[in-house]
Protein backbone atom coordinates (compact mmCIF):
# COMPACT_ATOMS: atom_id res chain seq x y z
CA UNK A 1 0.00 0.00 0.00
CA UNK A 2 1.04 3.13 -0.88
CA UNK A 3 0.79 6.27 1.02
CA UNK A 4 1.03 10.09 1.55
CA UNK A 5 -0.30 11.93 4.46
CA UNK A 6 -0.64 15.27 4.89
CA UNK A 7 -1.48 18.25 7.37
CA UNK A 8 0.21 21.21 8.85
CA UNK A 9 3.04 21.58 11.85
CA UNK A 10 1.26 20.05 14.92
CA UNK A 11 -1.57 17.43 13.19
CA UNK A 12 -0.06 14.78 14.31
CA UNK A 13 1.50 13.24 11.28
CA UNK A 14 4.35 12.22 13.23
CA UNK A 15 2.87 10.07 15.92
CA UNK A 16 0.02 8.68 13.37
CA UNK A 17 3.13 7.46 11.13
CA UNK A 18 4.50 5.55 13.65
CA UNK A 19 0.83 3.43 14.13
CA UNK A 20 0.94 2.91 10.51
CA UNK A 21 3.92 1.26 10.07
CA UNK A 22 3.55 -0.69 13.13
CA UNK A 23 -0.21 -1.94 11.58
CA UNK A 24 0.96 -2.19 7.87
CA UNK A 25 4.58 -2.71 7.78
CA UNK A 26 4.99 0.19 5.20
CA UNK A 27 8.20 2.32 4.97
CA UNK A 28 8.53 5.13 6.47
CA UNK A 29 9.96 8.45 4.57
CA UNK A 30 10.33 11.60 6.22
CA UNK A 31 11.81 14.80 4.53
CA UNK A 32 11.63 16.42 7.83
CA UNK A 33 13.76 13.51 9.93
CA UNK A 34 15.78 13.23 6.64
CA UNK A 35 16.77 16.91 6.89
CA UNK A 36 17.51 16.64 10.63
CA UNK A 37 19.80 12.91 10.55
CA UNK A 38 21.78 15.42 7.99
CA UNK A 39 21.65 18.63 9.82
CA UNK A 40 22.84 16.40 13.25
CA UNK A 41 25.60 15.05 11.08
CA UNK A 42 26.82 18.35 9.65
CA UNK A 43 26.69 16.92 5.59
CA UNK A 44 26.47 19.43 3.27
CA UNK A 45 22.97 18.70 2.25
CA UNK A 46 22.36 19.27 5.86
CA UNK A 47 24.22 22.80 6.06
CA UNK A 48 21.88 23.84 2.99
CA UNK A 49 18.62 22.51 4.20
CA UNK A 50 19.61 24.33 8.15
CA UNK A 51 18.95 27.88 6.98
CA UNK A 52 15.51 27.26 5.27
CA UNK A 53 14.09 24.96 8.48
CA UNK A 54 15.43 27.39 11.35
CA UNK A 55 13.04 29.98 9.70
CA UNK A 56 10.64 27.60 8.77
CA UNK A 57 10.58 28.30 5.21
CA UNK A 58 10.61 25.32 3.08
CA UNK A 59 14.08 23.93 1.56
CA UNK A 60 14.21 24.40 -2.03
CA UNK A 61 12.38 21.61 -4.12
CA UNK A 62 16.10 21.23 -6.11
CA UNK A 63 17.51 20.10 -3.03
CA UNK A 64 14.21 17.78 -1.54
CA UNK A 65 13.81 16.64 -4.56
CA UNK A 66 17.58 15.04 -5.35
CA UNK A 67 17.36 13.94 -1.58
CA UNK A 68 14.04 11.79 -1.89
CA UNK A 69 15.20 10.24 -5.04
CA UNK A 70 18.19 9.13 -3.78
CA UNK A 71 16.11 7.46 -1.06
CA UNK A 72 13.82 5.90 -3.09
CA UNK A 73 16.65 4.22 -5.09
CA UNK A 74 17.25 2.05 -1.90
CA UNK A 75 14.71 -0.65 -3.30
CA UNK A 76 13.47 -1.15 0.28
CA UNK A 77 9.91 -0.45 -0.20
CA UNK A 78 8.35 -4.20 -0.36
CA UNK A 79 5.37 -3.19 1.67
CA UNK A 80 4.76 0.35 -0.12
CA UNK A 81 5.51 3.56 1.51
CA UNK A 82 4.61 6.40 3.71
CA UNK A 83 5.61 9.36 2.53
CA UNK A 84 5.61 11.98 5.45
CA UNK A 85 6.17 15.87 5.22
CA UNK A 86 6.51 14.84 0.87
CA UNK A 87 5.17 15.99 -1.44
CA UNK A 88 4.69 20.00 -0.09
CA UNK A 89 4.49 22.41 -3.07
CA UNK A 90 2.86 21.44 -6.60
CA UNK A 91 6.71 21.03 -8.55
CA UNK A 92 7.20 18.33 -5.81
CA UNK A 93 3.94 16.49 -6.25
CA UNK A 94 4.57 16.61 -10.38
CA UNK A 95 8.14 15.22 -9.73
CA UNK A 96 7.12 12.71 -7.48
CA UNK A 97 4.67 11.50 -10.26
CA UNK A 98 7.69 10.71 -12.60
CA UNK A 99 9.17 8.92 -9.54
CA UNK A 100 6.33 6.59 -8.86
CA UNK A 101 6.05 5.66 -12.49
CA UNK A 102 9.60 4.43 -12.70
CA UNK A 103 9.06 2.54 -9.82
CA UNK A 104 5.66 1.45 -10.47
CA UNK A 105 3.96 2.39 -7.24
CA UNK A 106 1.40 4.90 -7.31
CA UNK A 107 -0.24 6.58 -4.62
CA UNK A 108 -3.40 4.78 -3.28
CA UNK A 109 -4.50 7.27 -0.68
CA UNK A 110 -3.07 10.52 0.60
CA UNK A 111 -4.58 11.34 4.44
CA UNK A 112 -5.47 15.02 5.23
CA UNK A 113 -5.04 15.28 8.56
CA UNK A 114 -7.07 18.76 9.76
CA UNK A 115 -7.58 20.51 12.60
CA UNK A 116 -8.05 23.97 13.99
CA UNK A 117 -5.40 26.78 13.93
CA UNK A 118 -5.62 27.02 18.27
CA UNK A 119 -4.73 23.57 18.68
CA UNK A 120 -1.83 23.69 16.56
CA UNK A 121 -0.50 26.15 17.96
CA UNK A 122 -0.71 24.76 21.64
CA UNK A 123 0.80 21.37 20.11
CA UNK A 124 3.71 23.30 18.50
CA UNK A 125 4.81 25.31 20.77
CA UNK A 126 4.40 22.82 23.94
CA UNK A 127 6.04 20.02 22.24
CA UNK A 128 9.50 18.55 23.66
CA UNK A 129 11.94 16.30 21.44
CA UNK A 130 14.87 14.24 22.70
CA UNK A 131 17.54 15.06 20.17
CA UNK A 132 19.21 11.38 20.71
CA UNK A 133 16.64 9.14 20.08
CA UNK A 134 13.79 11.21 18.28
CA UNK A 135 10.94 10.50 21.02
CA UNK A 136 8.54 13.17 21.34
CA UNK A 137 6.67 15.08 24.41
CA UNK A 138 4.34 17.59 25.33
CA UNK A 139 4.35 19.99 28.05
CA UNK A 140 0.54 19.52 29.18
CA UNK A 141 -0.28 16.62 27.20
CA UNK A 142 2.14 14.09 27.11
CA UNK A 143 4.77 15.06 29.85
CA UNK A 144 8.14 13.02 30.29
CA UNK A 145 8.24 11.09 33.65
CA UNK A 146 11.03 13.51 35.14
CA UNK A 147 10.52 16.63 33.94
CA UNK A 148 12.79 17.91 31.16
CA UNK A 149 14.13 14.46 30.40
CA UNK A 150 13.65 11.62 27.61
CA UNK A 151 11.73 8.17 29.00
CA UNK A 152 13.12 6.15 26.41
CA UNK A 153 17.18 7.07 26.52
CA UNK A 154 17.35 9.57 29.84
CA UNK A 155 18.46 12.47 27.28
CA UNK A 156 17.59 16.45 28.33
CA UNK A 157 14.59 17.10 25.61
CA UNK A 158 14.91 20.34 23.85
CA UNK A 159 12.45 22.32 21.97
CA UNK A 160 13.02 22.08 18.18
CA UNK A 161 14.21 25.68 16.56
CA UNK A 162 11.20 25.91 14.54
CA UNK A 163 8.71 24.98 17.35
CA UNK A 164 8.25 28.58 18.44
CA UNK A 165 5.34 30.41 18.09
CA UNK A 166 7.23 32.96 15.30
CA UNK A 167 8.79 30.36 13.55
CA UNK A 168 5.66 28.17 13.31
CA UNK A 169 3.42 31.27 11.97
CA UNK A 170 5.89 31.02 8.68
CA UNK A 171 5.52 27.07 8.70
CA UNK A 172 1.55 27.39 8.21
CA UNK A 173 1.99 30.70 5.92
CA UNK A 174 4.38 28.23 3.76
CA UNK A 175 1.79 25.32 4.22
CA UNK A 176 -1.55 27.58 3.21
CA UNK A 177 0.74 29.51 0.17
CA UNK A 178 2.63 25.94 -1.14
CA UNK A 179 0.96 22.56 0.05
CA UNK A 180 -2.82 23.66 0.14
CA UNK A 181 -2.98 23.41 -3.97
CA UNK A 182 -0.78 19.58 -3.71
CA UNK A 183 -4.23 18.90 -1.51
CA UNK A 184 -6.59 20.55 -4.00
CA UNK A 185 -4.10 18.42 -6.39
CA UNK A 186 -4.65 15.38 -5.11
CA UNK A 187 -8.34 15.60 -4.22
CA UNK A 188 -9.19 16.63 -8.16
CA UNK A 189 -7.28 12.87 -8.49
CA UNK A 190 -10.15 11.19 -6.30
CA UNK A 191 -6.83 10.21 -3.32
CA UNK A 192 -7.85 12.29 -0.43
CA UNK A 193 -9.34 11.27 2.15
CA UNK A 194 -9.79 13.47 5.45
CA UNK A 195 -8.71 12.93 9.05
CA UNK A 196 -10.08 14.61 12.15
CA UNK A 197 -6.97 15.57 13.47
CA UNK A 198 -8.29 16.72 16.41
CA UNK A 199 -9.03 14.18 18.15
CA UNK A 200 -7.37 11.87 20.88
CA UNK A 201 -4.09 9.93 19.65
CA UNK A 202 -6.34 6.55 19.98
CA UNK A 203 -9.40 8.22 17.85
CA UNK A 204 -6.92 9.71 15.12
CA UNK A 205 -5.38 6.22 14.85
CA UNK A 206 -8.34 4.53 14.58
CA UNK A 207 -10.09 6.81 12.07
CA UNK A 208 -6.90 5.89 10.14
CA UNK A 209 -6.82 2.53 10.10
CA UNK A 210 -10.70 2.35 9.08
CA UNK A 211 -9.51 4.05 5.82
CA UNK A 212 -6.57 2.28 5.08
CA UNK A 213 -8.16 -0.82 5.81
CA UNK A 214 -10.05 -0.31 2.39
CA UNK A 215 -6.80 -0.28 0.78
CA UNK A 216 -5.65 -3.30 1.86
P1 LIG B 1 8.44 18.46 9.32
O1 LIG B 1 9.24 17.64 10.28
O2 LIG B 1 7.76 17.61 8.26
O3 LIG B 1 7.50 19.42 10.01
O4 LIG B 1 9.47 19.36 8.50
C1 LIG B 1 10.30 20.30 9.17
C2 LIG B 1 10.92 21.25 8.17
O5 LIG B 1 11.72 20.52 7.22
C3 LIG B 1 9.96 22.05 7.31
O6 LIG B 1 9.48 23.21 7.99
C4 LIG B 1 10.86 22.41 6.13
O7 LIG B 1 11.78 23.43 6.47
C5 LIG B 1 11.65 21.12 5.93
N1 LIG B 1 10.96 20.19 5.03
C6 LIG B 1 10.50 18.95 5.32
N2 LIG B 1 9.93 18.37 4.25
C7 LIG B 1 10.04 19.28 3.23
C8 LIG B 1 9.63 19.29 1.87
N3 LIG B 1 8.97 18.26 1.31
N4 LIG B 1 9.92 20.39 1.13
C9 LIG B 1 10.58 21.44 1.65
N5 LIG B 1 10.98 21.51 2.93
C10 LIG B 1 10.72 20.44 3.73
Amino acid sequence: MNIVIMGPAGSGKGTVSSAIVEKFGVTHISTGDMFRYNIANNTPLGLKAKTYMDQGKLVPDEVTIEMLAERLSRNDLNHGYLLDGFPRTLDQAKAFEKLETQLNMPIDVVLSMVLPLDMLVSRITGRRVCPKCGASYHIVNAKPKIDGICDVCGTALIQREDDTQEKLMVRLSEHDRNTAPVIEYYESKGLVKEVDASKSILEVEAQVCEILDLFR
